[in-house]
């Protein structure tokens, strides 16, 4: 037997007191199904045995000060010392964990997961004592702390620890010695339908003041009196007793366009309180809101809204379609005859924000009929990402072939709904 354990007990316990759990810890990578605290007594009893048989024992007697010995004349000392690395801080995990509790009773959860900010002065004594007698047996004391208050916490709320996917984290910081509940986000898959025009799918900050609000957005902040997202979050914020939304749709229409297909999205909850949301009640509290349709599927995770916010769903859509001068049948078969692929430059109304480059669009189906001297009522299915409006007015010849250009009429979309979205499996 190797006698290196105790030699670096003796070296740990060489000046000052160290605590059952920092002695213990210094073994903790040492057998398994035990706790520091167990194997750092186990080790001091050591000591205490060889004073008791009266060995010279080479540690500072301040470590065994709480024996109660049958030969050594030394008396029992009732107050335990302070330990050199941690200050006896697992003496106070008892309160920290009511501190928790305290706060959690105002969250609704089913497990969670606990994290520690450690204060850098005991750090900083733990990796001076690591280095003095070696780091190969040791575990840092923040995944000690993490782990006897989430057991702690287990014991107390009858919840379980979750280190996957926890629905809160408790965030311990040692020197404000103070208590932080993160919950994690509530994510929730939907689809909704836009049935007025002029509402933008996502709040959108004031251009003039970036959202702080001014003069020119009546202090409001947005350009939009409303969105799509706020319309739907409302009153799951209110339920929820979230912090904020954040809305993640599979694209998005224009705002003067309006979408009767269902488009899939994912509202992000932040800062949730509540998490056991009833979503049937909620979709119809949004639907009194004649302007949007939704439902509210199912819970989701993270995942899904990257899923959703990726994906490249074909859309089908009816145009209105104003022409400059008067339109005839052969008109409309020239434009039905578009095929395949459309070229398409970065629109002029988007180049403020879009990489400037020719993308190409695949039509996947088209048909049309003239509905009046001008005017003419499209169905066009398209790929993700087709700029329809483009596609009818030509956009200067950017967009090639255009309904403008077949025609050699200006053309331009009076109305636009987009009617159906292509499927996505979540
Ligand atoms: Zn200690
Ligand atoms: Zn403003």
């Amino acid at each position: 037997m190797s006698m290196q354990i105790l030699e670096k007990a003796k070296m740990i316990m060489k000046n000052g007191y160290v605590c059952d759990h920092c002695l213990g810890r210094t073994f903790a990578q040492l057998t398994k199904g035990t706790t520091n605290s167990i194997r750092g007594k186990a080790i001091r009893d050591i000591f205490a045995f060889s004073a008791e048989s009266g060995e010279k024992i080479e540690i500072d007697e301040i470590n065994i000060d709480n024996y109660d010995f049958r030969n050594v004349k030394r008396k029992i000392k009732k107050q335990k010392p302070t330990c050199k690395i941690c200050g006896n801080f697992f003496d106070g995990l008892g309160s920290i964990s009511k501190k928790a509790i305290d706060k959690l009773s105002k969250f609704e959860y089913d497990n969670f997961v606990v994290g520690t900010k450690v204060s850098g002065d005991i750090a900083g004594r733990e990796e001076n004592l690591w280095e003095e007698v070696g780091a190969e047996h040791c575990e840092p004391i923040k995944a000690e702390i993490n782990r006897e208050l989430g057991k702690l916490l287990e014991k107390k709320t009858g919840r379980k620890a979750d280190f996957e996917n926890p629905d809160i984290v408790i965030l311990l910081d040692m020197d404000k010695n103070d208590i932080e509940i993160k919950p994690s986000q509530v994510w929730v898959y939907g689809l909704y339908q836009k049935l007025a025009r002029g509402i933008p799918q996502t709040k959108w900050p004031c251009r003039n003041c970036g959202g702080r609000g001014c003069e020119k957005c009546d202090g409001k902040g947005k350009m939009y009196p409303t969105s799509v997202e706020e319309i739907i979050a409302k009153p799951l914020i209110k339920a929820a007793k979230a912090s904020a939304s954040s809305m993640h749709g599979a694209g998005r229409e224009d705002i003067d366009a309006r979408c009767l297909g269902w488009r899939p999205f994912v509202m992000e909850l932040q800062h949730p309180m509540k998490r056991k949301l009833q979503l049937k009640k909620l979709e119809k509290e949004v639907n009194r809101d004649r302007r949007v349709k939704v439902k509210l599927v199912k819970f989701c995770s993270k995942e899904t809204a990257r899923k959703i916010k990726a994906a490249k769903l074909t859309k089908t859509y009816k145009i209105i379609v104003a022409f400059e001068k008067p339109i005839n049948k052969d008109d409309i078969k020239k434009i039905l005859g578009i095929k395949n692929l459309v070229k398409q430059r970065t629109p002029v109304r988007v180049a403020h924000r879009r990489a400037d480059l020719v993308r190409e669009r695949r039509i996947l189906g088209l048909k049309g009929r003239i509905i009046s001297k001008k005017e003419a009522e499209f169905f066009v299915k398209t790929e993700a990402g087709m700029y329809v409006k483009e596609l009818v007015s030509g956009d200067d010849g950017r967009t090639e072939p255009s309904f403008t250009g077949i025609t050699n009429n200006k053309a331009k979309v009076k109305a636009l709904d987009v009617v159906e979205i292509g499927k996505i499996k979540v």
